[in-house]
């Protein structure tokens, strides 16, 4: 039972690895789903947004391709340990990834205490400045600790537009936010 729970435990954290190098493959082969909810984030209300994106199909058939692919480590280490590692990877990716990503683009399920909590804000305020100004960096949406050891962290700003903001356009893979006309208000704010 131990081991299990510590192989679960692993397999949680490994997936956490997993969700930053996913979503950094979308990005580096602009993969058009991944790109299309970055499109829809400027020019769909967030209720919309987020009930489009919280879809785990894609991510189901890829770890039963994981699972298939590892299913010969069953005959080396065991059912068990193999089952709790992929399990644990699965519960991150599948469900944890999913609702916490969900939850920040429609913040409005959530309690007004944590909604206005620092640490909420902050966390929601890098996924944020992922889709408004920095595609290339901020890639673990759960645990952006992950992308400040590995070097890819921005911190969030202290306001961003309010959505849906249908005057800043996402070009491909980049975000591009138009230059204002001369003496006109600024379209983000920094
Ligand atoms: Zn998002
Ligand atoms: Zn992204």
């Amino acid at each position: 039972m131990e081991i299990a729970a510590w192989c679960f435990l692993g397999g949680w954290g490994a997936g956490v690895f997993l969700e930053y190098l996913l979503h950094w493959i979308m990005h580096r082969f602009s993969l058009g789903f991944h790109i299309g909810h970055h499109r829809e984030f400027f020019h769909l209300d967030e209720k919309t947004v987020a009930r489009r994106t919280a879809d785990p199909r894609m991510d189901i058939v890829f770890f039963l391709g994981v699972l298939l692919a590892a299913s010969p480590l069953m005959l080396l280490w065991g059912w068990v340990p193999v089952l709790c590692v992929w399990g644990g990877a699965f519960w991150h990716v599948v469900i944890v990834y999913e609702i916490c990503h969900a939850l920040m683009h429609y913040e409005a399920l959530l309690p007004g205490f944590v909604r206005g909590s620092r640490l909420f804000r902050w966390w929601k305020g890098c996924h944020y400045e992922h889709h408004f100004h920095s595609p290339a960096g901020n890639y673990c949406v759960t645990f952006p600790v992950l992308d400040w050891l590995l070097g890819t962290y921005v911190a969030p700003r202290e306001r961003y537009e309010p959505l849906p903001h249908p005057r800043i356009k996402p070009d491909g893979d980049a975000i591009v936010v138009p230059k204002p006309p001369a003496g006109g208000p600024a379209v983000t704010s920094s």
